[in-house]
């Protein structure tokens, strides 16, 4: 190849841009310079993370080094925060001061919060207190103690945006983990769903029956609570049409859209939030040489945000870069796949999959028919399997 002195700058070291960073530099076989723009000391797993609300896990179990990459791929990678793209010199600054030169460009920063959306929660001082809790980390970690400071007979209440949102079961896996928890520590609370969908988006025949069976008199679930604001002094939740509810513990998972910076390489090209990729190349479809990866995307129909799916973007998108770099034209039929578990209890799991195809003509991803599927039950044996996903997961994309 002639890739040889080629630089590919990476921003975001999750599930999409760490396993970009590391295929390129395997399948370029160390030729081309892959540099790695992340503020995360080490890598913290949004998947798992509603084992660490429920308990049965904690943020240590869920967190891995990212010495791999820098040591075993060669990525060089720098602990900072991207604030600029210019893509016409094409050149990223960072907050540090420094500025970085690329020949292409990898963006898969995660979502923002739309906080206009939710006006009680724009003051950064009452998000302390009402908390999301949709990147794991500290907010994980405090939503935690909320749970356990939290008395028996309580309420938890958490609220879910209308959709499309980072990981489709994720809020109803973590109505599952918290019951969990109050069965066994708290069994005279409440789990309630204020969902602002019409019906639970992901494994609704699953879920409905582990709230009806496991965690009867435990989860309510309902549908088309589409939140307008909070009161944050008595924890009650505004909805457009409904009463409004207090609780004991209120977790609200706001709105959602690209992270900012994908804003400041003008890549946002879908409704003001999201980027519209080319799905041979995950190149922006506006700006040249800027490839967008993970949630921030516009999917393609029945394409989810999960970390699953930014890492197959990933593989897609290195391999197409790695081509493009050496003269070589891009695979123009890639195929990606997604499996999503969801814990409803520490051990027992439920998944759905799917298979992905390019369509040249209609030039986007359609679901393959007939591939995939879901659990015909909740089972221990898919909760070995689950862990296994993980561990293998984070090896593939860190190790
Ligand atoms: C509770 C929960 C459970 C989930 N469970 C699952 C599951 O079981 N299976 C599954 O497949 N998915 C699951 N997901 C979804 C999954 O976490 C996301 O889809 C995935 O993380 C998306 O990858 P990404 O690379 O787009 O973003 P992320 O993994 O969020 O990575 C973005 C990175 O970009 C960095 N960043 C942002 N802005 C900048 C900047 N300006 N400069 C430098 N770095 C920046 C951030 O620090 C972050 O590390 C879950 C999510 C949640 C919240």
């Amino acid at each position: 190849m002639d890739g040889a002195s080629a630089k590919v700058v990476v921003v975001g070291g999750g599930y999409g841009g760490a396993t970009a960073a590391k295929y390129i530099r395997m399948w370029s076989e160390g030729q081309i310079g892959v540099t790695l723009v992340e503020p995360s000391a080490e890598f913290v797993s949004c998947p798992l993370s509603n084992l660490v609300l429920g308990g049965s896990k904690t943020l240590a179990d869920i967190t891995v080094s990212y010495d791999g990459l820098s040591q075993r791929q060669g990525v060089k990678l720098i602990r900072d925060t991207a604030t600029a793209i210019d893509v016409d010199k094409r050149r990223v600054k960072l907050a540090g001061g420094a500025e970085l030169p690329y020949d292409r460009l990898i963006l898969s920063p995660g979502v923002d919060y739309m906080w206009g959306e939710v006006p009680a929660l724009v003051d950064a001082a009452a998000r302390e207190t009402v908390l999301h809790a949709w990147k794991a980390g500290p907010q994980t970690l405090a939503l935690r103690r909320q749970l356990e400071a939290m008395p028996d007979g309580g309420v938890y209440a958490v609220s879910i945006p209308v959709a499309p949102y980072r990981c489709p079961p994720g809020p109803y896996e973590r109505a599952c983990q918290v019951a969990w928890y109050f069965k066994r520590a708290k069994p005279r609370s409440k789990v309630l769903i204020l969902d602002g969908n019409g019906d639970v988006t992901s494994k609704g025949p699953l879920f409905k029956k582990a709230w009806a069976e496991a965690y009867k008199n435990i989860v309510e679930y309902r549908p088309n609570y589409v939140l307008t604001d909070v009161d944050v002094a008595s924890r009650t939740a505004k909805f457009d049409v409904q009463d409004n509810v207090r609780a004991d513990v209120l977790n609200v998972i706001p709105p959602q859209r690209a992270s900012a910076i994908a804003r400041s390489a003008g890549v946002v090209t879908a409704n003001d939030r999201w980027c519209d990729v080319d799905f041979v190349t995950f190149e922006s479809v506006k700006v040249r040489n800027v490839h967008v990866l993970g949630d921030a995307i516009q999917p393609a129909t029945l394409m989810p945000k999960s970390g699953h799916m930014a890492n197959q973007h990933a593989k897609v998108c290195a391999a197409a870069v790695v081509a493009l770099l050496s003269g070589q034209a891009p695979n123009p039929a890639p195929v990606l796949n997604n499996a999503c578990y969801s814990f409803i209890t520490d051990r027992d799991v439920v998944h759905v999959c799917s298979v992905h195809q390019y369509d040249a003509e209609k030039k986007t991803v359609l679901p393959v028919q007939g591939a995939g599927g879901l659990s015909p039950a909740m089972s221990e044996l898919e909760g070995r399997y689950a862990f296994g996903w993980a561990q293998n997961i984070w090896a593939d994309m860190l190790g």
